[in-house]
């Protein structure tokens, strides 16, 4: 059997990377405009980044890591989320020192090791933002706004902002005794997982997947972070920067964020009609995470967004993408003009005329529907007699239209008429 992509993976081809390319556009265009700057980290990376960051109780870590050992020993990860690399190359580059306050973005794919489900991919890709450098709750409400504006800007109907604060280190270990309190008499109806996190980190009970757990959890601890006078206030702050923008957000549903790293402000995009269970988007702040990689105090805060999950809150409302014609078809009359259509192809080219030829010299009739298949606007005809008149016969294939247009003036037909 032919060789496939391996399950898990997928290949784009070029109708479906249209909206990938204008997502990516319009992440670029956006970030950009708040003043965020684009860095690109490698996909792999030493297994102990996300160990000692993303945390060693967390999902990621006991399930879904694609870890191995390259030939020369070393303990190898396909990076699981990016937050963690951008953070080490801020402090590997030493931005800490020449810039301080630094706003970066990313694009890329991210991998996960657990068996594909529906949905669920090995290679997927998200995009993301990490403000670092900075503790400031005006930076959060920032990182929100963009998150909520790209999302809009992709075409997400009604994005719905759940924001919340799992306090400060300080805050977290109080909550996690108060959680171990009322749930010690329920340890034995928890699985297995949350059984032995249960000591270590009673907050990965409140995102296990089980039902059982998650509902157990939320049961007996509706509100499980008891934040701190600053916590309090930090987020007091954070909401109303929000509102003065105009950024409708719901605070009354708490959630946990399953990564270690997590301080304070935390929140989820999700799409309206997707079920509440998705997030399509979710960040928050890390005020450790800098210092804990070996850098200085820091305080940080980001988001990242899943673009597969985003095409599929999207794709709904939008069906109509690939229908106009587009760029120019050079057919030959016979074969012996082959020459002069490849020089009138590449000349086409070089002035910005998209053109496409055929090589195989066939009949001027196949290369016709060629055109058509290819779903090209026009067609220019080149024969014996054209080429004496300098000229070519150019049909619209849209408007279903044909005349003479000289050599010379043939580009400004194109241009003109052609839509952009
Ligand atoms: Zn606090
Ligand atoms: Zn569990």
């Amino acid at each position: 059997m032919a060789i496939q992509a391996l399950r898990g993976t997928t290949d784009l081809l070029a109708d479906e990377l249209v909206r990938w390319n204008a997502i990516e556009q319009t992440v670029r265009g956006l970030a950009q405009r708040y003043g965020y700057r684009e860095i690109r980290t490698p996909i792999i990376e030493e297994s102990s980044l996300f160990l000692r960051s993303v945390g060693e109780t967390s999902n990621i870590v006991q399930k879904e890591m694609f870890r191995f050992t390259d030939r020369g020993g070393h303990d190898i990860v396909l990076r699981p989320e990016a937050t963690a690399a951008v953070v080490r190359a801020y402090l590997q580059h030493n931005l800490h020192k020449t810039q301080g306050f630094t706003k970066l973005f990313y694009i890329g794919p991210m991998f996960r090791a657990e068996r594909p489900q529906a949905g669920r991919f090995r290679q997927f890709h998200q995009f993301g933002v990490e403000a670092i450098g900075s503790s400031s709750p005006w930076i959060d409400a920032e990182v929100i706004a963009l998150c909520v504006d790209i999302l809009k800007a992709c075409g997400l109907a009604q994005p719905l902002l759940w924001l919340s604060s799992m306090g400060c280190r300080a805050d977290q270990t109080a909550s996690a005794r108060a959680l171990q309190e009322r749930m010690k008499s329920h340890r034995k109806e928890l699985c297995e997982d949350c059984q032995s996190r249960f000591d270590k980190n009673v907050f990965r009970v409140l995102d296990c997947k089980r039902q059982t757990c998650h509902q157990l959890a939320w049961k007996t601890n509706p509100s499980p972070f008891v934040l701190c006078k600053a916590c309090q206030e930090h987020f007091d702050r954070v909401r109303k920067a929000l509102s003065a923008i105009g950024i409708a957000f719901d605070d009354t549903k708490v959630f946990a964020r399953g990564l270690d790293y997590y301080t304070r402000t935390v929140f989820e995009v999700r799409a309206s009609w997707l079920g509440a269970q998705d997030a399509v988007a979710a960040g928050g702040r890390y005020d450790h995470l800098v210092e804990e990689l070996g850098g200085p105090a820091a305080g940080a805060v980001g988001f990242a967004a899943g673009i597969e999950r985003l095409i599929l809150a999207i794709r709904p409302s939008e069906s109509s993408a690939n229908s106009g014609r587009e760029g120019l078809y050079v057919a030959v009359a016979n074969p012996q003009l082959l020459v002069e259509a490849f020089r009138l192809v590449q000349a086409l080219r070089q002035q910005g005329v998209a053109t496409s030829m055929d090589y195989e010299g066939r009949s001027l009739k196949a290369q016709l529907r060629e055109a058509d298949k290819l779903r090209c606007h026009w067609v220019a005809i080149l024969g014996e007699q054209e080429l004496k008149n300098e000229a070519v016969t150019l049909k619209d294939l849209e408007e279903r239209s044909q005349q003479t247009v000289s050599r010379d003036r043939l580009v400004d037909v194109l241009t003109e008429k052609e839509p952009d």
